[in-house]
C-alpha cells in the first residue's frame, strides 16, 4: 500500500480532521523540546481511542511504516523526533485523555495515555487522594510519555519513579493486538511481569494507551526548608540524619550550588536569597505527613537545629507560609531556566549510588577544570535518589558555538567518572535518539543483546520508534 493510500485508509478510520499532513498543521508537533533537532514526520495522526490506535498499528505494520508515539512532547532526549528519511507517522495520543475509573477505596485510578499529568494529580486530589508523580513539565507532559520514559521528578525519594506507581497497563502491540493488562492488583505472581517491558521503553515496543496507577493518602501537612551546606558530602550526611530525624517522612531532598541563587539574580532578575549569608551549596528539603499538627513542624525544627549543631548545616530557613514555600521551590525550579539563559551549556542526567555523589562531584569538577579553565559546573538535582543533572556552563568569555564544539569531550569526561562510580548515564530522561551510541558503548553486552532480542520479538517489522533507545 502506498503511503497516500495508507493515509486515506487511516483518515476513513479516525476522520480526516485528525490526519495532518500540511507542514503548518504538523509544525506544533514536529518540534524538539530543546530546539536542537529538526523533525520531519510524514503525517501526524490523532486517534481518539484504543481501537483506533490498534487499527492504525495494524495498517502501519502491514505497510512497514514507522510510528512514533507522542505525548506532551516535553522529553529532552529527542524521543519523538522523526528522521527525514524514514517517512514515519507521529502518533499523538493527546485525544485519549479520559479518566476511566477512580476508585478511592482501592486507591487506584485508571487513566488514558493522553491525560495531562497535572489533570491526573487534580483528579486524585478531588477524591481526597494523592498521585505523587511530580515534574517541572507536569502542566504539559502526559501519562503515556511519563510511563514510556519512566519519569522521575522531585518526589521519587518517597514514592519511587513512574514505574513504581503502575499496577496495570493497556498496550497496543505493533501488529495491532491489544494487551489488556489493566489489573489493579497489588499482588500478582502469575509469571513474567510484562508491564515492565513497556515502562521506560520509549515507544519502541508498543503504544501504551491506558494505565492503572497507585494512589496514596493525601499529605495534610508539608514543611519545606532551605539549608546552607559546605559541600555535597555534608548534604549526603544530612540526608541520612534528616531521614532518621523526621521518621523517614522526607518527600524531597534537592541539592543546588550557589550558582542557583547568583544565576537567578544575574540572569533571571530574581533577587531572592533567603539565608543571611552565602553558602557554597544548598539543600531544599521537604517533609510531607498524612497527619497535620504541631508535632510535624517540631520534628522538622529539631532536625534542622540538630543539623546546625552537628555542623552539617551552616544555616537554615523553614518556610512560614505557602507563599514562602513557593518562593523556595522557585530557586530550584529556576535552574533549568538559568541553563537556557546561559545559552551554551552541556546537560547531563546521571545517577550514582548516593554515597558516591561527593567523590563523583569532586573528581568531575577537578577533571573539567583540567580540561578547560573557566568552565562553570552547576550540578544540581535529586540527591536523595543519587540523580544529579551535572550541567556545565560555557566559560564567560567563550561564545556558544566554540563551546559546544567541546560538548562531546565534556560529556565523555562526566560519563567516564559515572562509569567508574558504577552509575548510569540516564537517570530519568531516557535515551531517545541522543544517547543511543553512548548507551550501546557502555551497557553490558549481554544486557544489550537481550534488549535487541526483545525488540525483534515484539516488533519484528521494526516499525516502533526506530532509532530510539536502540539503533534498530
Ligand atoms: P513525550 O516527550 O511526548 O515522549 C517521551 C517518550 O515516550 C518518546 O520516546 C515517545 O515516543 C514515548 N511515548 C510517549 N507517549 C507514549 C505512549 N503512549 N506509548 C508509548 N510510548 C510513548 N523528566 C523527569 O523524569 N524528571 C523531571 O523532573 C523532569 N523535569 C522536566 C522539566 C521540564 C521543564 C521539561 C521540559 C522536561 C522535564 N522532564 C523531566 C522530561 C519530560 O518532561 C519527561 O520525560 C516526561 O515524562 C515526558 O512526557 P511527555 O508526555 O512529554 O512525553
Amino acid at each position: 500500500m502506498s503511503p497516500a493510500d495508507l493515509l486515506a485508509r487511516i483518515a476513513d478510520l479516525i476522520g480526516p480532521a485528525h490526519v495532518l499532513t500540511d507542514a503548518a498543521d504538523m509544525a506544533p508537533f514536529a518540534v524538539e523540546q530543546r530546539r536542537r533537532q529538526a523533525s520531519h514526520p510524514a503525517a501526524v495522526l490523532r486517534p481518539a481511542d484504543t481501537a483506533q490506535v490498534a487499527a492504525i498499528a495494524a495498517l502501519a505494520s502491514a505497510a512497514g511504516v514507522p510510528l512514533i508515539p507522542q505525548g506532551g512532547n516535553t522529553g529532552v532526549v529527542g524521543g519523538t523526533v522523526a528522521a527525514a528519511d524514514k517517512g514515519a507517522f507521529l502518533l499523538n495520543l493527546g485525544r485519549l485523555n479520559r479518566i476511566r475509573d477512580l476508585d478511592a477505596a482501592d486507591y487506584t485510578v485508571t487513566a488514558e495515555a493522553g491525560c495531562i499529568l497535572a489533570d491526573l494529580q487534580q483528579a486524585a486530589q478531588a477524591a481526597d487522594r494523592y498521585f505523587p508523580l511530580s515534574l517541572g513539565s507536569e502542566g504539559t507532559c502526559q501519562l503515556g510519555g511519563n510511563l514510556s520514559s519512566n519519569a522521575g521528578g522531585i518526589l521519587t525519594l518517597r514514592y519511587g519513579n513512574a514505574r513504581d506507581l503502575v499496577l496495570g497497563l493497556e498496550v497496543v502491540l505493533p501488529d495491532g493486538q491489544v494487551w489488556n493488562g489493566l489489573r489493579r492488583l497489588r499482588k500478582d505472581n502469575t509469571g513474567y511481569d510484562l508491564k515492565h517491558l513497556f515502562l521506560g521503553a520509549e515507544g519502541t515496543l508498543g503504544i501504551i494507551t491506558a494505565a492503572t496507577l497507585k494512589l496514596f493518602p493525601r499529605p495534610r501537612q508539608v514543611e519545606t526548608a532551605l539549608i546552607g551546606v559546605a559541600s555535597p558530602a555534608a548534604a549526603v550526611a544530612l540526608l541520612a540524619q534528616a531521614r532518621a530525624g523526621t521518621g523517614d517522612l522526607l518527600s524531597a531532598f534537592e541539592l543546588m550550588p550557589r550558582f542557583a541563587i547568583d544565576g537567578a539574580r544575574d540572569l533571571l532578575g530574581r533577587d531572592h536569597d533567603p539565608l543571611a549569608s552565602p553558602h557554597p551549596w544548598y539543600v531544599l528539603l521537604e517533609v510531607a505527613s498524612g497527619i497535620a499538627g504541631p508535632l510535624v513542624r517540631q520534628m522538622v525544627e529539631s532536625t534542622l537545629s540538630d543539623a546546625v549543631e552537628s555542623g552539617l548545616a551552616q544555616d537554615a530557613v523553614l518556610a512560614e507560609s505557602g507563599e514562602q514555600r513557593r518562593r523556595l521551590w522557585q530557586i530550584r525550579e529556576g535552574l533549568p531556566e538559568i541553563g537556557r539563559a546561559i545559552d551554551g551549556a552541556v546537560h547531563t542526567d546521571i545517577s550514582v549510588p548516593i554515597s558516591r555523589i561527593p567523590d563523583f562531584l569532586d573528581r568531575v569538577i577537578l577533571a573539567l577544570a583540567d580540561f578547560m579553565p573557566g568552565l562553570r559546573p552547576y550540578p544540581f538535582g535529586h540527591v536523595g535518589d543519587g540523580n544529579i543533572h551535572c550541567n556545565i556552563a560555557r566559560p564567560e568569555a567563550m561564545d556558544k558555538a566554540s563551546f559546544l564544539a567541546h560538548a562531546p569531550a565534556i560529556t565523555a569526561i562526566i560519563h567516564a567518572e559515572v562509569t567508574r562510580q558504577g552509575g548510569s548515564i540516564s537517570a530519568e530522561h531516557g535515551i531517545g535518539n541522543l544517547k543511543v551510541a553512548e548507551m550501546a558503548r557502555l551497557k553490558d553486552p549481554v544486557e544489550l543483546a537481550l534488549m535487541q532480542q526483545m525488540k525483534a520479538l515484539l516488533d519484528p517489522a521494526g516499525i516502533m520508534n526506530p532509532g530510539k533507545l536502540l539503533s534498530l
